[in-house]
């Protein structure tokens, strides 16, 4: 998966513990910066203070959308950067009512091109479906994107029909510069369940002689990405919850992008993560929601789960304001 394994616990839940999406009414943009009016509900916890954290930094027209899972869109002078653009968000529940993993790959290309709008790079935080399965057919859908990922990755994008001369190889310490705008990659690691383990691990040198369910998708490596704009704007992706603490130690984002944990074996993961950036004006949660809910209805996640890394957040960096994404809606930083 699924970088939080223990789904099911979220499947329990969907019993009626939907995010807590507090803000009424259809405004389909969020506005972080400046006045909290229209957006106070949604922006948890942190004083009026908080957001004037960075202001020097600020850039306009800059924005963030959601599409669930760790698929997100950074919008900024006329660029998009998509980070783990998966929309076919299929089930993997199998009969038995847990996760199969031999279920099929799907791509729901309507989805796709219903959803994006552009497309200048693509950065892709590890192999699994949910975060890597759509990249071929987005790549297809705007040819002038390339895309980043590691040696797994690249084997695994030209096995499902990536063209292999779009795919910038790397490794994690690489400070890319694109015109206009840099992405720092981070080497990074995949979250780990309660026995130290997850989903589909596994590396290539070569590409696979088929791909064809959930698990020939294997992780290949984890990356995390810090994109800088032209104004000095920075936005962290922590994909899966799980960090190398040095790696991130004085990054300083603007805005951190960070997997919700789930439980699991890693010592302090919100703390260590939020105390090595410092205090980052702003702190989305990403990569909790059941991942076959359509774009079109409400986010369902488990509350108990959000309310647990808000609290973390605000014990730990209480200046960080916390915006909690909904689907498709546009945040402005
Ligand atoms: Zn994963």
């Amino acid at each position: 998966m699924p970088s939080q394994p223990t789904r099911p616990a979220l499947a329990a839940a969907r019993s009626g513990s939907p995010v807590p999406a507090t803000r009424t009414g259809t405004s389909r943009r969020l506005l972080v910066r400046g006045s909290l009016a229209g957006a106070a509900a949604a922006v948890t916890g942190a004083p009026r203070t908080a957001l004037a954290h960075g202001a020097a930094r600020r850039a306009a027209g800059v924005t963030l959308r959601w599409f669930g899972a760790n698929a997100w869109e950074l919008s900024f002078d006329g660029r998009t950067v998509l980070i783990d653009p998966w929309l076919s968000r299929f089930s993997t529940t199998g009969p038995d009512g847990r996760f199969d993993p031999a279920t099929p790959l799907f791509v729901d290309r309507a989805a796709i091109r219903r959803h994006l709008r552009a497309a200048d790079l693509v950065l892709v935080t590890h192999g699994h479906y949910d975060h890597m399965g759509d990249v071929p057919q987005v790549l297809e859908q705007f040819p002038a994107a390339r895309v980043v990922a590691t040696q797994t990755h690249a084997h695994l994008l030209t096995a499902i029909g990536a063209p292999a001369d779009r795919i910038i190889w790397a490794r994690g310490g690489e400070y890319l510069a694109f015109g206009g705008y840099t992405v720092q990659v981070l080497p990074s690691l995949h979250s780990l369940t309660a026995d130290y383990r997850y989903f589909a691990p596994g590396t290539l040198t070569a590409p696979p002689g088929r791909v064809r369910t959930v698990s020939d998708l294997v992780e290949g490596g984890t990356l995390a990405y810090q994109v800088t704009t032209a104004d000095g704007l920075s936005v962290l992706n922590i994909g899966t919850a799980n960090l190398i603490e040095r790696e991130l130690r004085g990054l300083r984002p603007d805005i951190a992008v960070i997997a919700v944990p789930y439980g699991g074996a890693t010592h302090r993961y919100l703390e260590r993560l939020l105390e090595a950036l410092g205090a980052p004006r702003v702190v989305v949660p990403t990569h909790h929601d059941e991942m076959d809910t359509p774009l079109d209805r409400p986010v369902r996640a488990d509350a108990r789960v959000l309310r647990s890394f808000r609290d973390a957040v605000h014990r730990v960096s209480p200046r960080s304001t916390v915006v909690e994404p909904r689907y498709l809606e546009a945040i402005a930083l």
